[in-house]
């Protein structure tokens, strides 16, 4: 049988290794279009690669999935986290769980995790063609036929082919599997970070808030955990988690959006306002710029203050009613205009892609040309920061290279 993985990334690699493991008699080729192998694994993670999570509760790791939950739910039962971890520690790559549960090559190198695709690539015989780009495939009888950018000196009809190109950010990019019957949802960013030029927060960049709740008005998108000001805006794991799970309605706002921050992450009201007024029964003396409550930062607190018309050196016992109304208003309501998007360094995805309706989710094989399988995030699915975008490759590369 020959079998050839269009594509030579995270996912190629995994579901070309996963062929040779389960049909090691296979003929199978990497066909890269590209000088380079595994070009975003180098650079994940900010050189360290964020190999997957380490939560194994297949309830959890869904959450992460604004696109694709339902088909990896699946997908998981079969291949996830611990088994991908297992998967490298087997190969000789040792690995570390961060208290943040994202799980890192010990080495603290992305290279580790290229060796170990090379090594075992080379062990199990599978032949690597870089700037092999394929343009078209074409179905012959039961076999496809790969017509490529530039024609290389292999026979290019194959038994098998996966398809494991990636996010492709333009949607003409996805035209040559539109023409084989697939359907594409058009390709947007996601995983970005939220600039505010008109905001003065801006002056606050290098605040860390440890646990925030930010929403979208007039929409149902919210998100939780830590944020970080910017020199342009906002970032961190709660704003990079609202541009995922809101990438499509953002980007239909041209990503001109209005953005609410409760900075206490608790949006009952009362409660605010009861650890408001407990402080003011406790320390009425002490004047409101010198009690932080929530452990806000020094900085941040300050510009709140500022922010809702509260004179620093106000005490807390002459808060007064309309004080202490303001003070939870900016706490839990705090309002900034978003204009524009920039793209997070550490990681940066595609949503969209081929359509998980044109793929059988129990064998990743398209639903519309047999012999043809899917991997990685040139399908509708991509997740939040965390690994987990690694893992979905890895899932449903473990999948498509049973080749069932
Ligand atoms: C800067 C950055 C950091 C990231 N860090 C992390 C992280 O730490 N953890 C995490 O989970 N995720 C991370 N991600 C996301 C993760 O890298 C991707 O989700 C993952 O690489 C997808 O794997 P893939 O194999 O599907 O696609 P890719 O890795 O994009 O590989 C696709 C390959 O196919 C090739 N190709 C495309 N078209 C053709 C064609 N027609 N013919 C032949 N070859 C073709 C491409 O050149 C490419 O080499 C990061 C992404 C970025 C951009």
């Amino acid at each position: 049988m020959r079998v050839a993985v269009i594509g030579g990334g995270a996912a190629g690699f995994f579901s070309a290794l996963a062929v040779k493991d389960n049909h090691p008699d296979a003929e199978v080729f990497i066909l890269e279009k590209s000088p380079k192998l595994l070009s975003k694994v180098k650079v994940s993670g900010g050189g360290r690669c964020n190999v997957t999570n380490g939560n194994t509760s297949i309830k959890d790791l869904v959450k992460a999935y604004p696109r694709g939950a339902k088909l990896l739910k699946k997908g998981f039962q079969v291949f996830k986290t611990n088994d991908t971890m297992q998967w490298f520690e087997d190969r000789g790559v040792s690995l570390v769980i961060q208290e943040d549960d994202c799980v890192f090559p010990v080495s603290q190198n992305s290279q580790t995790i290229i060796d170990c695709f090379l090594t075992e690539s080379r062990r199990l015989g599978i032949n690597i063609m870089t700037k092999a780009g394929v343009d078209k495939i074409v179905v012959v009888d039961n076999k496809l036929k790969l017509i490529f950018t530039k024609e290389p000196s292999i026979d290019n009809t194959f038994d098998k082919v996966i398809v494991a190109t990636g996010g492709s950010p333009r949607r003409q990019g996805l035209d040559w599997l539109e023409d084989l019957g697939h359907q594409i949802v058009s390709p947007v960013p996601s995983l970005f970070t939220f600039n505010m030029p008109s905001e003065s927060v801006r002056d606050l960049m290098g605040v860390v808030v440890e646990n925030v709740l930010v929403t979208i008005p007039g929409t149902k998108l919210k998100a939780d955990g830590p944020l970080l000001i910017t020199h342009w805006g906002m970032s961190g794991p709660a704003i990079l988690k609202l541009s995922a799970f809101g990438a499509r309605v953002l980007s239909e706002r041209n990503y001109q959006f209005e953005v609410l921050v409760n900075w206490v992450a608790e949006q009952n009201q009362e409660l605010v306002s009861n650890v408001l007024k407990e402080i003011t029964k406790d320390h009425p003396k002490k004047q409101i710029v010198n009690y932080r409550p929530f452990g806000l930062p020094v900085r941040l607190w300050h510009y709140l203050l500022h922010k809702c018309g509260l004179p620093l050196d106000k005490t807390w016992q002459d808060l007064g009613k309309k004080g202490l109304n303001r003070m939870v208003a900016i706490l839990t309501n705090d309002q900034y205009q978003a204009s524009g998007k920039t793209t997070f360094k550490e990681e940066f995805v595609t949503c969209g892609g081929v359509s998980l309706e044109s793929i059988h989710p129990l064998t990743m094989e398209s639903r519309v040309v047999k012999n043809l399988y899917f991997t990685g995030e040139v399908m509708d699915i991509d997740g939040i920061t965390g690994g987990y975008n690694f893992q979905a490759a890895w899932t449903t590369g473990f999948i498509a290279g049973k080749l069932s």
